[in-house]
């Protein structure tokens, strides 16, 4: 199949020239680390990323932090926030009640997911609680969206108390792909039928797992085309800026190890040279994707914005010094 070269996925009130780009970041442990965070958002939102997601702890541990950032992010910047929500162990009531609080705060856009059972629990032991896949509840994402607001009213020009009513439009709902397996994929077509399910039950876009080669990327979107996957599927990358990271990275991804990468961060002789290696090679990612029809870049950088936008620089994304 071939691969398209323009971006047309994401509406790019940029212009079409500009590479669309976004931002992940977690919540802090704790609320005293707001401040600094708040901080990167403000960093970060000045560069023009096209969203700005936030992760969740498992089994709900970070719901008001997240929330906090989310709503932070939503007042205090023009960049739209993405929620990211995860369903294992939720009972119905609970991941309704979680949805509606994030609807309630104005957040539209999501990133369902399944969620990681707690470590160490083997797959046929995991308490997956009421929804089984990210795919319901992407459908119960929807469902609930409908629930609390299935019209929306506009105002109509001089005419005083009238208005025009539509209804409204669905919530943005992303999920995760992975290119190269999900450590419990029991065969190599089981992703990109998950993938599928996800696409059915309403999601509009996915987002990958970290890879290290473009052709991991490029070759996934390849077979889920082929397989019938539709949705924008943008490259997630993490720039890897250590050897220490690289080993945590792989035993949470289970990721085959790109010895490449990992040749060049241990010759490397010292931490200043690390993180230049790292850089380099997320911006080499990014550029090779992008050739390859990608429709975005979404990094990871552990809320390190300097690293994101080192990365993007030297991608030629973005070209000038951020002044935030
Ligand atoms: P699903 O799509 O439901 O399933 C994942 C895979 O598991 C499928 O592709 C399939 O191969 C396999 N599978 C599905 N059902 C079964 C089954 N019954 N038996 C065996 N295998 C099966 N985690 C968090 O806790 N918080 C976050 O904020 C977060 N953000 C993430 C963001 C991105 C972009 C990505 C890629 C991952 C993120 N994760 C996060 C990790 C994610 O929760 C885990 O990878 C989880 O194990 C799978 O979630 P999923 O939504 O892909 O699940």
């Amino acid at each position: 199949m071939s691969r398209a070269t323009t971006i047309p996925a994401f509406p790019d009130p940029a212009g079409p020239a500009a590479v669309p780009f976004s931002f992940e970041i977690y919540p802090p442990r704790t609320e005293a680390g707001l401040p600094a965070l708040y901080d990167t958002i403000r960093v970060l939102a000045a560069a023009g990323p096209r969203f700005i997601s936030v992760t969740f702890g498992a089994g709900g541990s970070t719901t008001d932090r997240s929330l906090a950032v989310l709503t932070h992010i939503l007042r205090e910047t023009s960049v739209p926030p993405v929620a990211h929500l995860t369903c294992v162990g939720s009972t119905y009531a609970d991941a309704t009640a979680v949805i509606r609080e994030f609807l309630d705060a104005g957040i539209t856009r999501f990133l369902a997911l399944r969620g990681d059972p707690p470590a160490g629990t083997a797959e046929a032991d995991v308490d997956l609680g009421d929804l089984e896949s990210a795919a319901q509840l992407v459908q119960l994402i929807g469902r609930v969206q409908a629930e609390c607001s299935p019209y929306r009213e506009e105002q109509i020009p001089g005419v005083p108390g009238a208005a025009r009513v539509e209804p409204a439009e669905p919530v943005e709902i992303s999920v995760a792909a992975f290119p190269n397996g999900h450590p419990r994929s029991r065969h190599r077509f089981e992703d990109i039928d998950a993938l599928l399910a996800k696409q059915a039950a309403g999601a509009t876009s996915a987002i990958t797992q970290l890879f290290f080669h473009a052709d991991d990327y490029l070759s996934f979107v390849d077979r889920a085309r082929a397989a019938g996957v539709s949705i924008p599927i943008l490259p997630g990358i993490m720039p890897i800026t250590s050897p220490s990271r690289l080993r945590r990275v792989l035993e949470l991804t289970g990721e085959p190890r790109p010895d490449d990468l990992a040749a060049a961060l241990e010759v490397a002789p010292d931490t200043g040279a690390q993180r230049a290696v790292g850089i380099a090679h997320a911006a080499g990612l990014a550029r090779d994707v992008l050739a390859g029809g990608a429709p975005g870049i979404h990094l990871y950088a552990f809320n390190n914005h300097e690293t994101m936008l080192a990365v993007l620089r030297t991608a030629g994304v973005i070209e000038q010094e951020i002044h935030a």
